[in-house]
């Protein structure tokens, strides 16, 4: 077995990390952390810590760490049949009932599965079914994508650009040109303090609707949206926004993408996001929670509508000239089976709910009224609190301050991982969904500790 010592430097010498200041990472200026094994919401390092995953992962660990279940089904299916694509007309019998059993998950308009293997590429799938969707009704200049200020996507060419945070865009040319953005339903950062929701979800809608007006409603193929801001900040659409937003929609003609890679499966405490929210989507996006990340899986589910379209377009053309080599990886679709069955089993979509609600309400009572904070907010198993340098007037701290980080620093320190969102002082929280409310407390707890250190 390797030495820890040298395991940090060949990681500090050959490994590109993700979203990671890439220069200190190979100086050693910046701290690594080489994790070894994980259990319900813990997870174990190289150095002896264990830590509290408050935020499972990337929000995607959802059943939580060191399910057998999922681990047992995975091997089976790569002793069994390790891979076989899915291109004309092949499959597995794992692929076609995961297909299955995310249909019967479902809202009812929805009518098929394109498997991918990530959420980035999902969205890719879903522009590209989008554009070929509208050259087949003849619409070839119905190609603009809409999507919002802080919205996350992935970070493709045309994921990245949808996504709205700006270190995704800059110095990487992107957004590209297809892309158009519009107002964040947040409501914390309203253009004026006296708005009502209602006004304000008005305003969105204004918003919305003069954007369309100056491109042409022509132009405009769809709109892409979470159903509750997740990367951005973890906001919950004020009341309203989503049924506001749609009927814009219908009015011009405008497809609507659900982008439930952090909401599907139970994340809100309901199956999907669009449930919960009264949104009727043309395209849902599906990815972590599908297998808890157990294996990577990603898909497209497709409205009726758009399928309809879609066989059209084959018969008029030929097989559709889109797929990867991994769709519908079997050891992926094992995973996605083993995964849904283990959520139902342990009731996790209800439990998401009901100490979701709990952590929400802790979180508020403890931290609600403090100085630095603006708002403490969230939804079903997410929760986010936002610092700010002024309450009354929500003035943001200097970003060079940092103070987001600098509170998720400490939270480790203490035990508990918790994630400071890219824009803004945010810290945001995601736990398995398996938490209990005594590990909420936990939580809650070593929040208000690291808080106390960093602000007073
Ligand atoms: N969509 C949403 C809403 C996401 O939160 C993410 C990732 O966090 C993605 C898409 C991109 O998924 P991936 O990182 O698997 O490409």
């Amino acid at each position: 077995m390797l030495s820890n010592d040298q395991l940090d430097r060949w990681d500090r010498d050959n490994f590109f990390h993700p979203s990671t200041h890439l220069a200190q990472h190979a100086r050693g200026e910046s701290p690594n952390r080489i994790v070894t094994g994980g259990s319900g919401v813990y997870i174990e390092d190289r150095d002896g810590n264990r830590l509290l995953d408050a935020f499972a992962g990337l929000y995607c660990v959802n059943v939580g760490y060191g399910r057998t279940e999922i681990a047992d089904a995975i091997a089976e299916q790569a002793r069994e049949l390790a891979y076989y694509h899915a291109y004309v007309g092949h499959g597995t019998e794992t692929a076609i009932t995961l297909a299955k059993m995310i249909l019967d998950r479902a809202p009812a308009h929805m009518s098929k599965v394109y498997f991918g293997l990530g959420g980035s590429d999902a969205n890719e799938t879903n522009i590209k079914l989008i554009w070929y969707y509208n050259n087949i009704l003849r619409r070839p200049n119905k190609k603009k994508i809409i999507s919002r200020w802080r919205g996350y996507h992935g970070s493709g060419l045309m994921t990245g650009s949808l996504t709205g945070l700006m270190s995704f865009h800059n110095k990487f040319d992107l957004p590209l040109s297809q892309v158009l953005h519009t107002e964040a339903p947040y409501y914390l950062r309203r253009p004026r303090q006296d708005m009502s929701e209602a006004e304000f979800v008005g305003h969105c809608v204004a918003e919305l609707e003069a954007l369309i007006a100056r491109e042409g409603a022509d132009t405009i193929a769809a709109f892409i949206g979470e159903p509750i801001l997740g990367t951005g900040g973890i906001v919950p659409p004020p009341q309203g926004y989503w049924a506001a937003i749609q009927a814009v929609l219908e009015k011009h003609d405008i497809l609507l993408v659900a982008d439930e890679v952090v909401t599907g499966f139970g994340r809100l405490g309901s199956m999907f996001g669009s449930d919960h929210y009264g949104i009727k989507p043309d395209i849902i996006t599906i990815a972590k929670g599908l297998t808890s990340a157990y294996a990577p899986l990603s898909g497209s589910i497709v409205s009726e509508k758009v399928w309809k379209v879609l066989e059209q377009g084959t018969d008029e053309n030929g097989p559709i000239g889109h797929g990867w080599t991994y769709s519908a990886h079997p050891i992926g679709a094992a995973a996605g089976v083993a995964n849904l069955n283990l959520i139902d089993k342990l009731g996790l979509v209800e439990n998401a709910g009901k100490t979701g609600a709990h952590l929400n309400n802790a979180m508020t009572a403890a931290l609600g009224e403090h100085a630095n904070v603006g708002e403490v907010r969230g939804e079903g198993m997410l929760c986010a609190v936002e610092f700010v340098k002024d309450r009354e007037t929500t003035t943001f701290f200097d970003a060079s301050e940092k103070i987001g980080p600098q509170i998720a620093g400490e939270l480790v320190k203490l035990g508990v991982i918790a994630r400071a969102m890219p824009q803004g002082d945010i810290l945001g929280f995601a736990p398995p969904l398996c938490l209990t409310e005594a590990e909420a407390d936990i939580i809650v707890e070593k929040t208000v500790q690291a808080v106390e250190k960093v602000l007073g």
